[in-house]
């Protein structure tokens, strides 16, 4: 039969974009028990949402459902009253709870017929195997009478596409393994083919910020926050925010020229707390760095036990830069390895200032290296007093031309405490080597 235009949807709602294209709509519907009952994670679904959205295809709504005809065909329905395109996940095996097709095909009226090429595919798959086939196999080598089945080189289940002119429903396997290759060179092929091709692309860019609480960054950027396109969303983590610059263009370059006039104006603003994009964390920025500038570092560590040393060596090629870490938590290891004086340790205690500052000196000088941030402090939970709380931890940088020490105070857990540390320790080591060498 032929296909029907696809701009002439009878449903209202299909909006014509800027460029002329169309704003396609997506519903993603995960098949399956086990997902409702927590047993599995959806992470086909979110590798769909974002790959859709990268695409340029919103997704208007996810749905699960169990493996129940009845529940899935009024999921299908439902989902076909308002989306394009509805991607069914899972449910596509051989067994009895295998109910997805059917449900699909049902709702939307599209009988299912024997495909004899998916059904020879089939028989073949078990043959080199060594598997007997039975003939409740050959219910997967069903094929809609209107639409295609999508081949599964990684498994047994074909996918297949429902094609009802003005929307699709696309079934994949529910392995993640059989799902990704499927939807990739079966799937998205097919819907471009047919014509779905959306008229803009989605593109974005994260700016990693360190050393400005979300409180403090978020005024400086809040008119862009209200702003379209591009937009631009808040994330804090811990040590750190993020700013996702999002903007929707017909081409990919337009989409990244909106981006960059929108970076530029964080930038303005906050470019002196921004330290990287993506997927740069501060560790590979900071070693970068200090590679870049030829310097040699070392660490002292004691309330941290070895986190900021662990995450310099995640970075491949630290070895360049890197040339010692000692965790010193007894106060007689800090004597012992660092030179700090045990006099001073006791007119000052552990966590103090002058401690920091000299762990930072001895830690540089025993290394030889140029630059040395040592840090002490309390983790918690115990050990706080009304001087010295739960969160204080000292953070000291050294190098040639001096040394000098923060103060911080970390909400949080040990475990957040020793992270939000680590990471301020970083960024002094990163600012220091920014601004001294
Ligand atoms: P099979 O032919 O293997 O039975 P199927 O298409 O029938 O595949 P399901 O039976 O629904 O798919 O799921 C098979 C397996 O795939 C699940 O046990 C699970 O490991 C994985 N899986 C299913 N759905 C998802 C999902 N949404 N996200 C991640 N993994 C999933
Ligand atoms: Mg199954």
């Amino acid at each position: 039969m032929a296909a029907r235009p696809l701009l002439k949807s009878s449903r209202s709602g299909s909006i014509l974009s800027s460029t002329g294209g169309h704003y396609l709509r997506a519903e993603i519907l995960s098949v399956g028990t086990e997902l409702l009952l927590g047993q599995i994670t959806d992470t086909n679904a979110v590798f769909l949402s974002r790959d859709l959205a990268a695409r340029g295809i919103d997704v208007m709504h996810r749905v699960t459902v169990g493996d129940n005809m009845g529940r899935a065909v009024e999921a299908f329905r439902t989902a076909l009253g308002r989306a394009d395109v509805v991607v069914a996940i899972g449910g596509l095996g051989p067994t009895e709870d295998d109910i997805t097709k059917e449900a699909a095909s049902e709702a939307c009226g599209v009988a299912l017929v024997n495909d004899p090429e998916s059904e020879s595919t089939l028989r073949a798959f078990f043959e080199r195997r060594g598997i007997a086939f039975h003939d409740g196999n050959l219910k997967q080598a069903l094929k809609p009478e209107r639409g295609v089945n999508l081949k599964n080189p990684n498994g047994t289940a074909p996918g297949c596409v429902f094609d009802l002119g003005d929307r699709a429903v696309i079934c994949l396997p529910g392995p993640p393994n059989e799902l990704i290759p499927m939807w990739t060179d079966e799937a998205v092929p097919w819907l471009s083919a047919r014509g779905y091709t959306p008229a803009e692309v989605l593109r974005s860019r994260t700016l990693r910020f360190v050393g400005i609480g979300e409180s403090l960054l978020e005024p400086k950027v809040k008119d862009l926050l209200a702003c379209r396109n591009p937009t631009v969303a808040p994330y804090a983590k811990t040590g750190e925010v993020h700013l996702r610059v999002s903007a929707k263009a017909a081409d990919e370059k337009t989409a990244m020229d909106l981006i960059a006039g929108r970076e530029a104006q964080i930038r303005e603003r906050a470019g002196e707390w921004l330290y990287g994009i993506d997927d740069e964390t501060l560790e590979i920025v900071t070693v970068r760095l200090c590679i870049a500038r030829g310097l040699k570092i070392a660490t002292a560590e004691s309330c941290t036990g070895g986190l900021i040393a662990s995450r310099i060596t995640d970075v491949p090629g630290s070895s360049e830069t890197f040339v010692e870490g000692l965790v010193s938590y007894a106060n007689e290891a800090k004597t012992d390895l660092l030179g700090v004086p045990a006099g001073l340790i006791e007119r000052h205690g552990a966590v103090s200032e002058d401690v920091a500052l000299a762990m930072a000196e001895g830690a540089r000088k025993r290394a030889g290296a140029d630059i040395a941030v040592a840090d002490t402090g309390i983790a918690g939970p115990g050990g706080g007093t009304p001087d010295k709380p739960v969160g204080l931890v000292w953070i000291a940088v050294s190098t040639a031309k001096g040394a000098r020490a923060e103060r911080n105070l970390f909400a949080g857990s040990r475990e957040t405490v020793k992270l939000r540390a680590s990471q301020s320790a970083l960024a002094l080591l990163r600012k220091t080597a920014l601004e001294e060498f």
